[in-house]
């Protein structure tokens, strides 16, 4: 059962080295990813619900963001966002990524955004309208099977792939973020290859790749949600992470593949 609360945040643009800021309207995320970094959060917030299960909703953000855009001037680059998906479901009702995506543009910041979600075609009128904005959407497999597994309550990589290109048609600045590279699931040859096919085509600004985010909770998730055919498989993940000089091994591995 998902648990919604509504409330008040101070700051809302925080420094960060993804960009110059990252803006969160929203700490949880529903599409319960079982690769997420961000599931320390609910460490971090003292949340009792799993990862995926609560939400919270920041319901003063454009308030918060209109303060501290009189005192933090452009050119800044913002993201949107790093933890939680700001066009996750919710946002369908609440709008307040729309709301405060509008507000850093109107103010002449360049905005990143990232998401997996086709609800962001919603505010494609606002994206045609600057060009210091760049949809990115992120690929992880095109195996609909696995991709249930792993993000089962997000868009599916074929929506991804049409939000792209319909962007695209509409002249808005597009990047994939292709991974989390996931060690024996999606960092294969077979993997890679459907991937660089299937967005071959787009005329993509950048394509950015990376690791799994290595967290002892990350791996935990993987493997409580795992199938019994595929925990073999989370062995070897797990024999390749959880030594550091083992996954530096792995990682140079990774780079020349
Ligand atoms: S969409 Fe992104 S933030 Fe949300 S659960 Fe998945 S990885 Fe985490």
């Amino acid at each position: 059962m998902l648990t919604i609360r509504q409330l008040s945040c101070k700051s809302l643009l925080n420094k960060s080295t993804l960009g110059d800021f990252t803006l969160n309207c929203y700490v949880g995320c529903t599409p319960k990813c079982l690769y997420c970094y961000a599931r320390y959060m609910k460490k971090f917030k003292e949340r009792p619900e799993e990862w995926g299960d609560f939400v919270d909703v920041k319901i003063n953000a454009c308030e918060v963001l209109r303060k501290q855009l009189e005192r933090i001037k452009p050119p800044k680059e913002v993201f949107m966002s790093s933890v939680g998906d700001g066009w996750q479901p919710l946002e369908a009702r609440y709008k307040l990524s729309r709301a405060c995506l509008k507000l850093l543009l109107e103010a002449g910041f360049e905005v990143s955004i990232l998401t997996k979600s086709s609800l962001i075609q919603r505010d494609f009128d606002v994206l045609t309208r600057f060009k210091t904005v760049c949809l990115g959407m992120t690929i992880t497999t095109l195996d609909k099977e696995l991709q249930k597994v792993l993000e089962p309550y997000a868009s599916t990589v074929q929506e991804r792939l049409d939000t792209l290109k319909k962007a695209q048609d509409k002249r808005i600045k597009t990047w994939v973020f292709l991974g989390p590279l996931i060690p024996e699931f999606t960092d294969t040859y077979s993997n890679l290859e459907a991937i660089f096919k299937a967005i071959k085509g787009l005329n993509l600004d950048s394509i950015y790749i990376d690791r799994l985010n290595l967290r002892w909770q990350v791996l935990e998730a993987l493997r409580k949600s795992l199938s019994k055919q595929d925990y073999l498989k989370w062995r070897l993940l797990f024999y390749k992470c959880i030594n550091p000089q083992r996954y530096a091994e792995y990682s140079q591995q990774l780079r020349k593949k």
